[in-house]
């Protein structure tokens, strides 16, 4: 009983799909429909770190981050099913003079917005927090203990739950094959499992988006940019704090609740696509690891995997509608799609309601790139 009509159709079952498709339902809009090419969570999403912080430098992503974190908190009891939410952290150290001195500008303006972070330059302080750290080379730390990670897969899962209990449907292994436009409006969705006629579509295929755009004429400087990741065997909590990161240092490491450890770099920027793992990411992660937890060198590696990043040429947003109309993007979320992506779905909601959203999100509309304008956010990987 494939559809053949719907009110919203959102194609991608990432965070940012799934989201989206909870708050439209929940707000009352009926028939609403998402399509996923494969299976939900299996893009970049099921692929993250699934980091949450609080600590940016421009004011725009403090106060999305603190939406963000104000809704992850009550997330659990408001989807009922558990996101895995885990408090306790970003340590995010810094190795470069003027990367300190930014650190310290991100914080006056963090503490402006109610974000009480806390910055020092003790080495002693920093090991209290992550015990045995070895950062005798850092000039100086941040710290905010609200920071944290979630599980991608619970998170992704629970809203998609409670989006169905609020009657979105979901289809999987629907590929969105095309997209029908008439006098400038989006008028149908066309898949391999058929053709969906409908009032609106948002475009949260993430890394794809790009190729979802095109089919109605819109071009997105978006790209895929592959970064590699790894996860070691379950050891004693304690190792390191829920995320332990540098910009740059080029690593970002944590503990999971049940003692594995995550950790990742930034690519050398090699031209290369698809999930390939390679020996060079796994050896130079795990140098860095125990470089920076020397206790950590016997634990074992137990699997590696590589992911997308959903560039856009400043590594923010892309969300609003386009030059077709009640066609929408939310995407292009870089390495910070799954913190935003509830928020993003709070934001899509009240702009196809026509209602005031949650953050003014103007300033991420895709034209921004055409006028030569940029989001400059100091505090991205
Ligand atoms: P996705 O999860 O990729 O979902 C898009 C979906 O669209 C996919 O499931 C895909 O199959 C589907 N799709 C594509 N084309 C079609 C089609 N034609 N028809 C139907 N479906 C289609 N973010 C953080 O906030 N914190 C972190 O710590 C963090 N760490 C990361 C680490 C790594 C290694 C990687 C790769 C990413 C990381 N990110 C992190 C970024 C985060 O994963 C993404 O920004 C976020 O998951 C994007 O969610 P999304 O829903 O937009 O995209």
């Amino acid at each position: 009983d494939f559809p053949k009509t719907a009110d919203v159709v959102i194609i991608g079952g990432g965070v940012v799909g799934t989201a989206t498709a909870y708050y439209l339902a929940k707000s009352g809009r009926k028939n609403v429909v998402l399509l996923e090419k494969n299976t939900v969570c299996s893009g970049s999403t099921g692929r993250c770190g699934a980091g949450i912080r609080a600590q940016w430098g421009l004011e725009l992503n403090c106060r999305m981050a603190l939406a963000c974190l104000d809704t992850f908190e009550q997330l659990d009891e408001e989807l009922g099913l558990p996101t895995g939410l885990n408090q306790g952290g970003y340590l995010l150290v810094a190795y470069k003079e003027k990367e300190w001195e930014q650190f310290k500008k991100n914080v006056e303006l963090q503490h402006s917005l109610g974000i009480m972070t806390e910055a020092f330059t003790d080495v002693k302080r920093a090991q209290e927090i992550c015990p045995g750290v070895a950062v005798d080379d850092a000039l100086g730390f941040t710290y905010y203990s609200r920071d944290g990670h979630a599980d991608p897969f619970l998170t992704t899962f629970a809203f998609q739950e409670a989006a169905k209990r609020h009657g979105a449907k979901f289809y999987k292994f629907t590929e969105v094959t095309g997209l029908k436009t008439e006098g400038g409006n989006i008028k149908a969705v066309e898949t391999n499992h058929g053709t969906i006629e409908c009032g609106s579509v948002i475009n949260c295929a993430g890394a794809w988006a790009q190729d979802i755009a095109a089919m109605a004429g819109i071009k997105l400087p978006n790209w895929a940019e592959r970064h590699e990741i790894l996860i070691t065997e379950p050891v004693d909590p304690g190792v390191c704090p829920p995320m332990l990161m540098s910009f740059s240092g080029n690593y970002y490491i944590q503990q999971r609740p049940h003692g594995s450890i995550i950790a990742g770099e930034s690519p050398a920027h090699e031209p290369l696509l698809g999930y390939t793992s390679t020996v060079h990411s796994v050896a130079s992660i795990a140098r860095t690891i125990i470089k920076l937890l020397p206790r950590a060198k016997n634990i074992r590696v137990v699997r590696q995997w590589a992911g997308y990043y959903d560039m856009t040429p400043d590594a923010a947003p892309i969300l609003g509608e386009t030059d077709v109309k009640n066609f929408w993007h939310a995407t292009g979320f870089s390495g910070h799609g799954f913190m935003l992506g509830p928020v993003a779905g709070q934001v899509m909601t009240a702009l196809l309601n026509g209602d005031k959203p949650p953050i003014d999100p103007t300033i991420m509309d895709y034209r921004r790139f055409e006028r030569g304008e940029k989001i400059v956010e100091p505090n991205v990987v």
